[in-house]
């Protein structure tokens, strides 16, 4: 899987939202491709994950999935932070056999 086109994608993404910082989520199948991509959004408590990325994906595309890439992008589009999906989205993962992934942008050069 090429994760720097992905990264590309997560942060065109990320541009949508006017949060300062969100978590983006790319679906993978277990062919490879895409399925979906969803950004994080505040829906009730922090420690709920029905609002996480990789919690979304998970309810829309269930076994489908083989991969969730993770990532955190600022405003500026940095993601440099590794992130860790939560116990919740974990045990979810777990269950269905989903891989989550987190990605940074490390060496990525988002102009070329
Ligand atoms: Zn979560």
């Amino acid at each position: 899987m090429k994760t720097k086109h992905l990264l590309k994608r997560m942060h065109k993404k990320s541009l949508q939202s006017k949060a300062k910082c969100h978590v983006v989520g790319v679906g993978i199948s277990k062919r490879g491709n895409v399925l979906g991509i969803e950004m994080s959004s505040p829906v009730g408590s922090r420690h709920a994950p029905l609002g996480h990325a990789e919690w979304r994906l998970m309810c829309k595309y269930g076994k489908a999935l083989d991969t969730i890439y993770i990532s955190r992008f600022s405003k500026a589009g940095n993601n440099s932070c590794k992130i860790s999906a939560c116990s919740m989205c974990k045990g979810l993962s777990e269950r269905l056999g989903i891989k989550i992934i987190s990605l940074t942008n490390e060496g990525v050069n988002y102009e070329q």
